[in-house]
């Protein structure tokens, strides 16, 4: 017999189901030990929801196999949507699933100003450089902060444009792990972009999510097939099944708008029916440091729809 949630109610030490008699109440039959059965991790565990569950006879004894999910952290479905995919790094600060490049030059060349010109200051030791090292500090969070609320604009225009419902970031929490070389002036920078991103868009009826960024650089966003020598450097991506030629952080882009659909589909490989996908080449030449505007680079404009 299978049980939904709307035919069945999962409550602590009991579940009531439906019949054809009405309804009853079933006490569970639980192991005395609590600890560390399948029970207390996922009956028990308020991480887990119960989804549903089948009901089981066998030899004079009921047996009640209940389903549950960790879905506390999952994306909101996406029905019906489109989406923009994000890839965030160390040298391209942002690139969308639809070819849109912000270079992080910018940004590296007046933090390693900053770095010096504070260290000068430091050197000289008077109070007058102690104050002027402050100065410096909240000069340079301003113009950091002022840079990445241009980004987080380009990035909402980009997905405003293309009539996106919705905006993926990879998670980033771990990045650092993930990233071997960002630096803590990285993580901020991702962390307050992500930030300005998410109220932008909010504003514009647009929601933003993080996906699981697993695979998401070796996985070849046009056949689905993923191994580590896909990503031959730092910038280039080479499917070795398909021949899919494309700059890395592109082709990541737009994995993360696909594990944002896929998530909702549960389709493995390709992509899902319905989601356009750019054939054309991404001109990597094209991509230069862009201080105020954003490079387009010379791929049409698409966005992942289901
Ligand atoms: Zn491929």
């Amino acid at each position: 017999m299978e049980y939904n949630r709307r035919t069945a109610t999962f409550n602590e030490d009991s579940a009531s189901l439906a019949t054809v008699g009405g309804r009853i109440t079933a006490e569970y039959v639980l192991p005395d030990e609590a600890r560390d059965t399948p029970h207390s991790r996922y009956l028990l565990n308020d991480d887990y929801e119960t989804t549903g569950a089948t009901l089981h006879y066998r030899n004079g004894e009921f047996f009640l196999h209940v389903r549950t999910k960790a879905d506390v952290n999952d994306p909101e479905p996406v029905e019906n949507g489109t989406v923009l995919g994000v890839d965030l790094g160390i040298e391209n600060l942002a690139v969308t699933s639809t070819g849109m490049f912000w270079s992080a030059d910018e940004l590296n060349h007046w933090r390693t100003e900053y770095v010096e010109r504070r260290r000068s200051l430091q050197e000289c030791g008077t109070r007058w450089a102690h104050e002027n090292v402050q100065s410096v500090g909240q000069k340079e969070t301003g113009r950091f902060e002022q840079y990445l609320h241009r980004v987080a604009n380009g990035l909402v225009t980009e997905a405003v444009e293309h009539g996106c419902s919705h905006i993926a970031f990879e998670r980033l929490t771990d990045i650092r792990e993930r990233m071997p070389r960002t630096r803590k002036f990285h993580e901020w920078a991702f962390d307050r972009l992500f930030g300005y991103v998410s109220y932008k868009a909010e504003a514009r009826g647009i929601s933003v999510e993080q996906v699981n960024p697993q695979y998401t650089s070796q996985r070849c966003s046009t056949c689905g097939f993923t191994v580590r020598e896909n990503r031959p450097s730092q910038d280039t991506f080479c499917c070795q099944s398909c021949g899919y030629e494309n700059h890395a952080d592109y082709n990541a882009a737009k994995n993360i708008g696909l594990k944002l659909l896929r998530s909702q589909t549960g389709t493995e490989g390709g992509a899902p029916v319905g989601v356009r996908l750019n054939s054309g080449m991404l001109n990597t030449s094209g991509v230069t440091s862009a201080p105020s505007e954003s490079v387009r680079v010379g791929v049409h404009a698409e966005c992942h729809g289901l």
